[in-house]
């Protein structure tokens, strides 16, 4: 039988994928699951034995993400008749959510959607296109920093090819919730945060990350961050607000003026530029090797499902992130690593650090993994740090607070693992739920408890005995310690403003889960990276997470998008100029 893919109803996000013609017995069937951030709709037309339509109809997944998989996993359904078909890598959630919408849709007409797992069988290997290209400058890796190196070379006037492994850029960055650091801006002038000086930001990303980070690359991203802002102003991704962020002295975190998540705000921006400049992105392309000659890089191999690339550049900048979802890579630090659960995107496999030690390169901090205190550990999901600056706390399964729940990731994350069970709750209330957004997603996917009474709620936490009287005891206290503004038991001070007094009450079961790898490529403060003799490798520079040596052995929150931009743009500008200065001919 004959197929039209995408041809019959193309209105805004509803793709129809499917027969043109369906036979008069088959139903029009509606279903809906839940994805990463809500319901997703679908609209099936099947009969017992084929699956002749899909549409999704209404989805809130994220653009770029989610998206992708929005539109690829109906056609890959459909022409496989199965449900039994991969996830489109990096959107598993996503992913979950249409197979589900899917099956909801033909049970609700009566079909079995067991007569739709049928094992799909692998694609045959394809004879691959060996392709050979030129440019000025190789990014490898589309994340914050491989985008803003991108964007500033190009600016430059280089000639950018950037590769990206998974279907779409972003990498963790798109995940960055906050905002980002940054001092002495014209922002904070304006708001007359004089504190917030390029000192003071120095000594709180040298004390928070326990002394052990490069200072002089410190200094960089700190003298580097307000024309970083500026930079970002112009082209149109304005950080109007600054707020403090966790443990620091002053405020420093700039964030999109609707409260929209940083990563997520910044790449689209990024994006926008990369189209304008009209950069060569290449998806679902990996680098595998930096090809080197007379021991300076000058290009890439990469491939992807039908070409091997020998990629030629004057300069070669990685940017691939770091390895927050390489578990062997992780437990060959901290073997208690090896089971833990990330927050990571699943490209955040170290490649870029691989490929660097591969020739050459030396790396820092390797063992440093920092742990995030309030992941959901069924698939990763982080609670970020404006659920407990909305009011929020932590209990353990004894109904008790063991920690100022915003102090530092580490010292809450440590004190978690000292509990018994290994895990614990975040508790919050219908108050901060009508105020945080986020908090609703996670109420959708099933992730809250929620109990109409405090009681009630540490019985359906699975409290026992006398936990429950003193999760109760707990709930009052804390709610005392809002209205008299000090927290006598742990010294929490901040995230106070409103109490947890308003039913129903939520509980979220979190534990630490892994979530930035502060180790990484050595590079200075050019961007260039070090061989472990420790001499500068020419042509090669490395920003983001990929590096190691700026946030030492605690990340702030904010910094990573501050590293992200302000050593991005180093990086392309240091990238653009080893080009202009002519590549190979400059190091014969
Ligand atoms: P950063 O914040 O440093 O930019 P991200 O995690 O946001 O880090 O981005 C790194 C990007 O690099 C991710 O999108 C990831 O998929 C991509 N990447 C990782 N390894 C490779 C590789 N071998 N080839 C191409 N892209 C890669």
């Amino acid at each position: 039988m004959g197929f039209i893919i995408g041809n019959i109803i193309a209105a805004h996000t509803a793709t129809t994928i499917g027969d043109a013609d369906v036979p008069d017995d088959a139903q029009t069937l509606t279903g809906s699951a839940i994805g990463r951030n809500g319901p997703i709709d679908v609209e099936v037309v099947a009969t017992p034995d084929r699956i002749y339509q899909i549409k999704v109809t209404n989805h809130t997944e994220t653009e770029g993400i989610g998206s992708v998989a929005v539109e690829e996993l109906p056609v890959t359904i459909y022409e496989n008749q199965s449900l039994a078909v991969d996830s489109v890598s990096g959107a598993t959630i996503t992913s979950d959510g249409i197979k589900n919408a899917v099956i909801d849709a033909l049970q609700s007409g009566g079909i079995d959607p067991a007569a739709f797992q049928n094992e799909v069988a692998a694609a045959a290997p394809v004879e691959k296109d060996e392709v050979e290209l030129e440019c000025d400058v190789v990014v490898v890796g589309a994340g914050g920093a491989g985008l803003t190196a991108s964007v500033l070379a190009t600016q430059q006037g280089q000639d950018v090819i950037l590769l990206e492994k998974m279907p779409f850029v972003g990498g963790n960055s798109l995940r960055a919730e906050g905002g980002m650091n940054a001092a002495d801006t014209k922002v904070e002038k304006e708001l007359g945060l004089d504190d917030s000086t390029v000192e003071n930001f120095v000594e709180d990303t040298m004390n928070l990350g326990h002394n052990i980070a490069n200072r002089e690359l410190v200094q960089t991203l700190a003298e580097n961050s307000a024309e970083a802002v500026d930079w970002l102003y112009s082209i149109d991704a304005p950080l109007p607000t600054v707020v403090a962020t966790g443990g620091t002295t002053h405020k420093y975190l700039h964030k999109p003026e609707d409260g929209s998540p940083v990563g997520e705000y910044l790449v689209e921006k990024l994006k926008v530029q990369v189209e304008k400049l009209g950069i060569d992105v290449k998806v679902n392309t990996t680098a595998t090797e930096i090809l080197m000659d007379n021991g300076q890089a000058v290009g890439v191999k990469a491939n992807d499902n039908a070409h091997n690339y020998t990629i030629h550049a004057k300069s070669v900048v990685l940017t691939t992130g770091g390895f927050g979802a390489n578990f062997d890579l992780m437990a060959s630090y901290d073997p208690s690593l090896a089971n833990a659960v990330t927050t990571n995107h699943s490209g955040a496999t170290g490649d870029g650090i691989a490929m660097a030690q591969a020739v050459g390169a030396d790396t820092v901090d390797m063992e440093q993994i920092q742990l995030h205190p309030t992941v959901i550990q069924e698939d990763g999901t982080l609670v970020s740090e404006s659920v407990r600056s909305h009011g929020a706390i932590i209990v353990n399964t004894q109904g008790k607070r063991f920690v100022n729940d915003l102090a530092g990731r580490d010292v809450v994350s440590q004190a978690e693992l000292k509990q018994p069970d290994g895990y614990c709750y975040i508790i919050f209330d219908q108050h901060l739920v009508d105020e945080v957004a986020l908090t609703q997603k996670f109420i959708e996917r099933g992730f809250a408890i929620t109990g109409k009474t405090y009681e009630e709620l540490a019985a359906n936490m699975g409290l026992q005995g006398e936990a429950v009287q003193n999760f109760v005891n707990t709930m009052n206290t804390w709610n005392q310690s809002v209205a008299s503004g000090v927290d006598a038991e742990w010294g929490r001070n901040n995230g106070m403003d409103d109490d947890l007094s308003h039913a129903p009450f939520y509980a979220i079961k979190i534990a630490p889960g892994i979530h930035h790898t502060m180790g990484g490529i050595k590079i200075n403060s050019s961007a260039q990276v070090i061989s472990t003799s420790g001499a500068v490798i020419p042509g090669l520079f490395a920003a983001g997470e990929t590096t190691g040596g700026i946030h030492g052995g605690n990340r702030v929150g904010g910094n990573a998008v501050c590293d992200f931009i302000v050593f991005g743009r180093i990086a392309g500008q240091s990238a653009s100029d080893f080009a202009d200065a002519g590549g190979l001919e400059q190091a014969a």
